[in-house]
């Protein structure tokens, strides 16, 4: 099989899983006992709390350890909102991942916060100073994911987080998508909380971590024993937490490179899917991507037929976004880029890994050039 659905999730790696081992097995203390299994649970713990803070370039003690991305949005929306006085008004976008759409939405539901949802190009692409002008005195928070898990158009967010932060609001983004691919540096991004989560970078599902800046209050949104510095309760996943913080550091350490090296390859995908796949359409922004993104619409076709037909020939993809797969709703990314409703249903998502090769980009080129011209009666022009 050739896996190129690695935006949704990745297998977990060899390096991160001997890391993991022994906290699975013999040194499976609970890191809040005083005992030396809880000792040696609590070392650990803080060591991966280091490492995860040392890639993000915050202290350890703004790193909580959550469940992953959806569970790190949450908390950095909901759990700021309502633990800041300022005003009761988010500025957001239509594109983000569901995990902030729905907190945003939890937040106007529940508590009467008002949200305005800035636009975004037909690449996908939000305009910073849109931004800008919706920021109101009230304004308690912004919301801008870095990278998009559909379409892989990264954003301003320095640029978004500099004027929220003149503005004197709180300034979130979701990383998920972005992290191991992009630089995550926080005092560079200008942001006061981050989202990543480890199963798109090499490490488990269920574990993930929010950067949360020094000082900013927050509401806990999961009450209990007090974890984490009362901001998110329950034992520490102490494996996943030092599984995360493994496979961040080998994405980084591996950043300036393999992003290079992916972001070639994609181009040559991109350009062969284009050149050789009949009506193929190029969806988000062609350079302000995310070097593993590879998305197009296949006019005449429908994505969920194209995935089929290319699992039959060994080829792993997604159509849209995995997130909402299942739903047989047009993504709401496409949509709010100003596409219709039909087209929107033909598109399939292709996300390629550290790991993926040229050949199997070739065989995909090709399986795919035959796969769209069966589905849309075009003639297919792939050598
Ligand atoms: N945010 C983005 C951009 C994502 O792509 C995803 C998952 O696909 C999430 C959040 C949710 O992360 P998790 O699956 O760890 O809850």
């Amino acid at each position: 099989m050739i896996y190129l659905d690695n935006a949704a999730t990745s297998p977990v790696r060899r390096a991160v899983l001997e890391r993991m081992w022994p906290y699975l097995t013999e040194e499976f203390g609970n890191p809040s006992s005083s005992h030396e299994y809880g000792r040696q649970a609590a070392i650990a713990l803080k060591q991966a709390r280091d490492r995860v803070a040392g890639v993000l370039g915050c202290r350890a003690a703004e790193v909580v350890f959550t469940s992953g991305g959806t569970e790190s949005d949450n908390l950095a929306i909901i759990g700021v909102a309502l633990a800041t006085p300022r005003g009761r008004h988010i500025v957001t976008t239509p594109i983000e991942h569901e995990a902030v759409i729905e907190s945003c939405g939890y937040l106007a539901r529940q508590h009467g916060f008002e949200v305005t949802v800035v636009g975004v190009d037909a690449d996908g692409l939000v305009d910073a100073d849109e931004v800008g002008r919706a920021l109101r005195p009230d304004t308690t928070l912004v919301s801008v994911m870095y990278a998009n898990n559909e379409v892989g158009t990264v954003q301003p967010i320095r640029r978004i987080a500099q004027l929220a932060t003149d503005a004197g609001a709180r300034m979130h983004t979701d990383a998920v998508q972005a992290a191991g691919w992009l630089p995550l540096d926080v005092a560079t991004l200008g942001v006061d909380a981050l989202a990543i989560s480890g199963h798109k970078l090499g490490a488990p599902k269920g574990i993930g971590a929010l950067y949360l800046r020094r000082g900013m209050s927050v509401e806990a949104t999961l009450h209990g024993g007090g974890q984490e510095r009362g901001r998110r309760s329950g034992t520490e996943n102490v494996a996943g937490a030092v599984g995360l913080a493994e496979a961040l550091e080998l994405a980084e350490a591996a950043r300036p490179r393999s992003a290079q090296r992916i972001a070639e390859l994609r181009d040559a995908f991109i350009g062969r899917v284009l050149a050789e796949v009949p009506g193929a359409r190029l969806t988000g922004h062609r350079r302000l991507r995310l070097p593993a993104n590879a998305s197009f619409c296949f006019p005449g076709t429908s994505g969920e037929a194209v995935l089929l037909d290319l699992e039959r020939r060994g080829i792993i993809c997604s159509s849209g976004s995995a997130c909402a797969a299942g739903s047989d709703e047009p993504s709401h990314v496409l949509v709010a880029m100003g596409m219709d409703a039909e087209l929107a249903q033909t598109a399939v998502r292709f996300t390629l890994s550290e790991s993926t090769t040229a050949d199997e980009l070739a065989a995909t080129v090709t399986a795919l050039a035959d796969s769209v011209a069966g589905l849309s009666g075009h003639p297919s022009t792939a050598s």
